[in-house]
């Protein structure tokens, strides 16, 4: 499935169930489909289980409890992932037939299908509309702007950045590094033309940057550092170098650092 089909289905769900302020009601939307939602102790490992119980005609829907959790935001997620396995159709398909032939681990297994139903958890969690109205006017937003909506919308700031890198217009790159390693990165569609492509070394954290700064130095938590930095120090094989504003934050609760950079006109 395509980004914008996944979008779709999101977009969807979100009119159908009248979702126009934030948050949006996960457990709510759940409810209102009949689907069973069951929250306890299953372990730190454990984030969520759709599964289709044929002998009672209905969806169940496990997930940590939200108030017990370290993370409310991250059960959100759960819970909003989960049910991309039920609105997606070739999921729910799945879900339908793994139940009577019980090959649901299989299932869950397919990083194809993962990827997809964090795609939709990503859209359902912050709405298309909310992207949209923050963008109207402009082209871009910065960390603190990212974070704030991560805040209202009840998200992570990681998911939240993500989703604003496959909306956004502007050419910029989200990064989460740890450690001066990156973890995981993504390139916006016009970053990624203008050849905005990573190749940070061995891919580390460049010396220097922000990134570094807020990664080796006492920062509080969530205290956001931005500089401009030339393109080399990230993309050193790039053939023509140009500025980049970058901010990174410390997230709260863990050592990894999140970076917004965004090309200056
Ligand atoms: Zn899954």
């Amino acid at each position: 499935l395509k980004t914008v089909q996944i979008e779709q289905v999101a977009r969807d769900v979100l009119e159908a169930h009248g979702c126009v302020t934030a948050p949006v009601d996960v457990f709510g939307i759940a409810q209102a489909e009949g689907i069973e939602l069951a929250s306890g102790e299953f372990g730190d490992e454990f984030s969520g289980r759709i599964e289709y119980h044929a002998d009672l005609g209905k969806f169940i829907l496990f997930h940590p409890e939200p108030a017990q959790s370290q993370y409310p935001a991250r059960v959100r997620f759960s819970v909003a992932h989960e049910l991309g396995h039920y609105y997606l159709e070739h999921h729910r398909e799945l879900l339908l037939a793994g139940a009577a032939h019980n090959s649901s681990a299989d299932f869950i297994c397919d990083e194809t299908l993962e990827r997809e139903a964090d795609e939709f958890a990503a859209s359902l969690l912050i709405p298309h509309f909310a992207l949209k109205s923050k963008l109207a006017g402009r082209s871009f937003m910065t960390l603190a702007e990212v974070l704030k909506m991560a805040d209202e919308w009840q998200t992570s700031a990681t998911s939240a950045a993500l989703r604003y890198a496959k909306f956004a217009r502007e050419a910029c790159i989200v990064i989460l590094s740890e450690r001066g390693k990156v973890l995981y990165w993504v390139a916006s569609e016009e970053a990624a033309a203008l050849g905005f492509r990573f190749v940070a070394r061995d891919r580390r954290v460049p010396v220097g940057v922000p990134t570094a700064l807020v990664g080796s130095g006492d920062l509080v938590q969530n205290h956001i550092k931005g500089a401009g930095v030339n393109s080399e120090l990230w993309f050193p094989d790039r053939y023509r170098q140009t500025d980049l504003w970058e901010d990174a934050c410390r997230l709260g609760g863990t050592g990894r650092i999140l970076t917004l950079l965004s090309l200056s006109d």
